[in-house]
């Protein structure tokens, strides 16, 4: 049997691939070392946001509206609630590049969004203490994903439309065999036209020269009563402290707020090394100085867990066929932003494997620019 699409590795972005390729009438295996959903991957934590304004840069603003669109429809065919539209107020200081990339995206493509003074942060939601020299862009339609959700969506879908899957099943090489991409397990071998990596942080265990670099990264959750609930309005909110360190937070649910530092982290080489949350201690403190100067209100740290980013050198996705490798994808360098893009991400990997062109500009996510 030969599989028009491998994909190793069936988190987010894999799982996403293996239902749209499936649906496209592809013959399609998803393999993956655990069972996705899991909580060894960069899935788990219940929540990602998804913000269409792009502080990253205007080039991922067609893709993240293409995959909203998607998100929209898992909605609809999977009947889950995958998508709060709580909108999402960035903060940052008045000269902030990351703030300026905000507004200039949303010009670019014409986004709602709302540029507000501090005073009209602090008037509409005044659980957030705003220095004078910040600006707030709010964006109504952007909000958070349930990623765990959307994970075990996908895999139930493609499941029922054909898709074989192998979980609990690591794949430890992958080798070409003439026009043939082989991929070895210990359950076996199985050949396909084309491949998809999409193995998260560990990527380079299966492909050693990508530049990817794993970082351990911690999120918690605090208590906050019902004045930081989505029901009362409260928002998910990105924001930048006057030292460039960065955070986001979620709407409180059930009187817990979840909250996260997108800088800093622990580099590591190894799976084991990601140890459980608390085993370092700022785990526990390190959102403490973020709160206590924007959002005063919200108290103790009541749970947390570990996660992982797999950092490229500039932050930015890597999109690619792997080099002499033109049957084989690659997508991975999500650098901690990359949930909300899954869905689009899927789709591009089954464009691929139907040997169609991608709808998008995929050059700024070229591996030769690190060259
Ligand atoms: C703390 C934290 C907060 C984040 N917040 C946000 C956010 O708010 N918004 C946002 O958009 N993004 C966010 N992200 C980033 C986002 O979660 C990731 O970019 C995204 O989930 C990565 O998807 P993936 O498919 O590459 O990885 P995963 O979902 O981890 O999938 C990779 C899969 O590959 C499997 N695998 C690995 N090796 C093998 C192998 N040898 N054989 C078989 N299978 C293998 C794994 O088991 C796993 O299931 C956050 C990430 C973290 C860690």
């Amino acid at each position: 049997m030969v599989y028009d699409l491998i994909v190793v590795g069936s988190g987010s972005v894999g799982a996403a691939a293996g239902f749209y390729a499936s649906r496209a009438g592809l013959k399609v295996l998803m393999i993956d070392g655990a069972h996705p959903p899991h909580q060894q991957g960069r899935h788990h934590g219940e929540t990602r946001l998804i913000r269409h304004a792009y502080g990253e840069g205007a080039r991922y603003v067609p893709l993240v509206l293409r995959a909203q669109k998607l998100w929209d429809e898992l909605e609809q065919l999977s009947g889950e609630r995958i998508m709060q539209r709580s909108g999402v107020i960035n903060l940052a200081p008045a000269n902030s590049e990351f703030i300026h990339n905000v507004i200039s995206s949303a010009q670019e493509f014409n986004l709602d969004v709302q540029v507000l003074s501090a005073d009209e942060v602090r008037q509409r939601w005044p659980q957030f203490t705003v220095p004078e020299n910040y600006v707030g862009v709010f964006e109504p339609q952007s909000g958070y994903l349930k990623s765990e959700i959307a994970v075990k969506s996908w895999v139930r879908l493609a499941k029922e439309a054909g898709c074989a899957q192998l979980f609990n099943c690591a794949v430890q090489s992958i080798e070409t065999d003439g026009d043939l991409e082989v991929v070895n397990t210990l359950d076996g071998r199985y050949q396909g036209r084309k491949l998809l990596l999409s193995a998260g942080t560990w990527v380079k265990a299966l492909y050693a020269d990508l530049p990817v670099t794993p970082v351990r990264k911690v999120f918690s959750w605090h208590q906050a009563d019902g004045r930081y609930s989505e029901n009362n309005k409260f928002p998910a909110f990105t924001v930048e402290m006057a030292d460039g360190t960065h955070y986001y937070g979620f709407p409180s649910d059930n009187n817990a707020l979840k909250v996260g530092r997108h800088d800093g982290g622990q580099l590591i080489d190894q799976p084991e090394q990601r140890k459980a949350f608390g085993a370092f201690a700022e785990d526990g403190s390190e959102v403490f100085n973020f709160m206590r100067h924007f959002l005063p209100g919200v108290g103790v740290c009541l749970h947390g867990a570990a996660c992982t980013y797999d950092n490229s050198p500039d932050e930015d996705f890597i999109i690619d066929t792997l080099p002499g490798h033109p049957g084989r994808l690659v997508i991975t360098g999500l650098s901690g932003h990359g949930f909300k893009f899954a869905s689009v991400l899927g789709e591009i990997a089954a464009q691929f494997a139907a040997g169609e062109k991608s709808d998008f500009d995929l050059t700024p996510f070229a591996l030769s620019r690190f060259q």
